[in-house]
């Protein structure tokens, strides 16, 4: 069936023509004269197509009180200017087909309902201006991932989900296993004859690219098990790991702010609506940050950090000192503090994994994360260690097995190069963008614990 998305409509260009358009019914009113107003939304925009009948309009087999909040039709009519304030234009319905409808049981009846709420309704939630809004928005955030990085030359590359590395100490791993639970489990019986588990990160595979290609880059789901219920954490997530050869840290950190500005603009330009809705309903100060993006970002070693916040006039649940790890309160304080985004680089070796560069201190490893205002920590890398030797004492330092991963020391072994990368959490992007405070409103469909419905 040929009909018109309602974002293409209201846009002007249609008016004086005879079309069809489709989705479903926000509110209707009746007039006392015998007119009805139909609110019309189909999710291609923030805004509702107004639908207006009389009494030569027509029916299938129903009437005018069967088109109730929620349900489903398709409408052909004539495309009007619009007399009223806020729409360009509204549809005089010729017919109006009735195609699914809703009782009075359907649960977005009135408007304004919790967020708790809606997400016991994960499946329908997505017919509010919020959730259609953070749909939109994390399709465009998507499409420009991508659009940055081809521009850019870089390789589309997909990581396995399952893996035998248990990896960086990313955090628990969700084992994989295809037999039933029983005490008479062996892994020699199961399906890999190994243990295998869900990915929490692509980077070490997509160095092996990185390290034959070029510049790559893997944007998929990553799996892990902490059992923190927390507002920026979740089971399953979505991750942007790029992978750069020949890159140094301070190129990586030029790409990461780069691609955190080019995101936001292209944001910025590209759901103006829903970036006004959501400054309007979650957060006064959202539009002003995100525009305020653009300024460079403050850049700071993990030691200057750290003597900020021994400094701060705060009181930190986690004492700030050299050798502890940032917590988000911490990386709040530092945003405050400078008013912006920054970027905390070179952090002692002790609270960062094994792949990352030591530097010539003997102290620190070449890593750096972004930290974002109201949000805290969005990305996480590094530059590589590529000398043979010094990543085999890191490793046996942190009590990885080296045989295991021969396949990733190889790469060092054979033409090996200078290279970094980092991990920016997906939902978080969307969290800043959207100022939605719950990570797992920003997901169509949230895991986290003792939840995994839908
Ligand atoms: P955090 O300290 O915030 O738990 P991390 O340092 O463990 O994060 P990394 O291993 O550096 O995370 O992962 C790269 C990025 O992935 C992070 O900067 C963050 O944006 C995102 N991320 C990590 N864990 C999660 C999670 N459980 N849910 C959502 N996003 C996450
Ligand atoms: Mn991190």
């Amino acid at each position: 069936m040929q009909y018109k998305k309602i974002k293409d409509i209201l846009n002007g260009q249609l008016t004086g023509n005879i079309i069809t358009c489709a989705g479903w019914v926000r509110t209707r009113r009746d007039s006392k004269a015998g007119f009805s107003f139909i609110e019309l939304n189909d999710g291609s925009c923030l805004k509702n197509l107004q639908i207006i009948t009389d009494s030569q309009t027509e029916y299938n087999k129903n009437s005018i009180k069967d088109i109730t909040t929620g349900s489903a039709v398709w409408v052909t009519g004539m495309c009007e200017k619009s007399p009223g304030q806020g729409q360009a234009c509204e549809i005089k319905a010729q017919k109006i087909f009735l195609l699914g409808s809703a009782g009075s049981d359907y649960p977005l009846q009135k408007k304004n309902h919790t967020l708790e709420f809606l997400r016991e309704i994960t499946h329908l939630r997505t017919r509010t201006n919020t959730f259609s809004s953070i749909a939109r928005i994390r399709n465009l955030l998507a499409f420009e991932i991508h659009q940055y990085f081809q521009n850019k030359g870089f390789l589309y590359l997909q990581t396995p989900i399952i893996t035998a590395s248990d990896c960086e100490g990313a955090g628990a791993m969700f084992r994989v296993s295809s037999l039933p639970f029983g005490s008479d489990y062996s892994v020699q019986n199961d399906f890999f004859g190994q243990e295998a588990f869900l990915t929490v990160s692509g980077q070490l595979e997509a160095e092996t690219w990185a390290c034959a290609l070029g510049q790559v880059y893997t944007f998929g789901p990553a799996f892990r098990a902490e059992n923190s219920n927390t507002p920026r954490h979740l089971a399953e997530f979505w991750m942007l790991e790029p992978e750069m050869a020949f890159y140094e840290l301070e190129d990586n950190m030029n790409l990461a702010e780069d691609l955190v500005k080019t995101l936001c603009r292209a944001v910025l330009a590209g759901a103006p609506d829903e970036i006004a809705f959501f400054t309007e309903r979650y957060d006064k100060t959202l539009f002003e940050s995100l525009n305020k993006i653009s300024m460079p970002f403050c850049r700071i070693s993990y030691t200057e950090a750290i003597n900020i916040l021994e400094k701060a006039d705060e009181n930190f649940e986690f004492k700030p000192g050299w050798g502890t790890e940032l917590h988000t309160e911490h990386e709040k304080y530092l945003t405050a503090h400078t008013a912006g985004p920054v970027i905390v680089f070179d952090f002692p070796a002790s609270v960062k994994p094994f792949y990352m560069r030591c530097s010539e201190d003997g102290k620190t490893v070449r890593a750096m994360d972004v930290l974002l205002p109201r949000i805290g920590e969005i990305i996480g890398g590094s530059q590589r260690e590529e000398r043979l030797e010094i990543l085999l004492a890191r490793m046996q330092e942190c009590g990885i097995n080296t045989e295991h991963y021969r396949w990733y020391t190889d790469l060092r072994r054979y033409g090996t190069v200078p290279h970094s990368g980092f991990g920016l959490g997906f939902e978080r992007l969307v969290q800043f963008i959207t100022g939605m405070q719950n990570i797992r409103d920003v997901i169509p469909f949230p895991r986290h614990p003792g939840r995994a419905g839908f």
